[in-house]
């Protein structure tokens, strides 16, 4: 699976450059969970290969990019990047749209970075289904809404993908990106990690230990990544001893 060594300076100027360009584009945020997904889910894993931008998200990356011998510089998280993306907006006229996640929470965090970000506009929110059933009204909603450069999908992993591969053309979108869990940090209804865990890089740890229901995913996902990464290191060094 791609991944792109980005910093997070550059992916932010990626991004700007695709918004520039016009035609509708697509940023994901690939982690250790995406690439256990993408192992049973062929068609999630070509969406995630076309992106014109794939983000290192998840730490667990530059472990197993070490580990194989490739080099990661920085984890970029997607969080980080929406925020930064949105604090921009203003002063580049961008307009977002913000899609998916509970009812209320895309409001919700409209209204909170209205207020962090005066002159943000904000071309909409709707919450909508992830399934394909839903495509006709949250198409209908995000389309009302006229041009929007930045379009975040907050589905979770995999549906919100599997939702921009299906809809990106019938919308008139800059960039779209699955943005998981960040409406739910913008609206306040879940903390995010403090800057010191994110430095030592334990913010989904911290996450796990605020949403615990998160440990049924995140138990099976962590093992499985770690045995992959270790089965291919010991397949390449098999092979290079031959
Ligand atoms: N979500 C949703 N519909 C779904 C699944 C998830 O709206 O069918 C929302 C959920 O409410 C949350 C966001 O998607 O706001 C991220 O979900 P999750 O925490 O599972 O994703 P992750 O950040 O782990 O990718």
């Amino acid at each position: 699976m791609r991944v792109d060594d980005v910093t997070y300076a550059e992916a932010l100027e990626r991004c700007a450059a695709l918004i520039a360009g016009g035609r509708p584009h697509y940023v994901v945020t690939p982690n250790p969970e995406f690439i256990v997904l993408a192992r049973c889910d062929p068609e999630f894993r070509a969406i995630l290969n076309r992106a014109d931008l794939a983000i290192p998200d998840g730490g667990g990356l530059l472990l197993g990019a070490r580990l194989l011998g490739g080099r990661i510089r920085e984890q970029v998280r997607g969080t980080d990047l929406c925020n930064g993306l949105v604090e921009r907006a203003p002063a580049m006229g961008w307009r977002v749209f913000l899609l998916g996640a509970a009812p209320g929470v895309s409001e919700a965090a409209a209204t909170r970075l209205q207020q962090r970000y005066p002159g943000l506009q904000i071309a909409g929110t709707f919450a909508g289904a992830a399934s394909s059933a839903g495509d006709e009204e949250t198409v209908a909603a995000v389309r009302r809404a006229g041009r929007c450069d930045l379009l975040f999908v907050a589905y979770g992993a995999s549906k919100q993908e599997h939702w921009i591969a299906r809809n990106l053309h019938e919308v008139d979108a800059g960039v779209a990106i699955g943005v998981g869990g960040v409406l739910d940090f913008m609206s306040g209804r879940v903390r995010r990690a403090p800057a010191w865990i994110r430095r030592i890089g334990l913010d989904w740890l911290f996450r796990l230990a605020i949403q615990p229901q998160r440990i049924k995913r995140q138990g099976s996902t962590i093992p499985v990544f770690l045995a992959l990464v270790v089965a291919e290191a010991v397949r390449r060094r098999a092979s290079a001893r031959r």
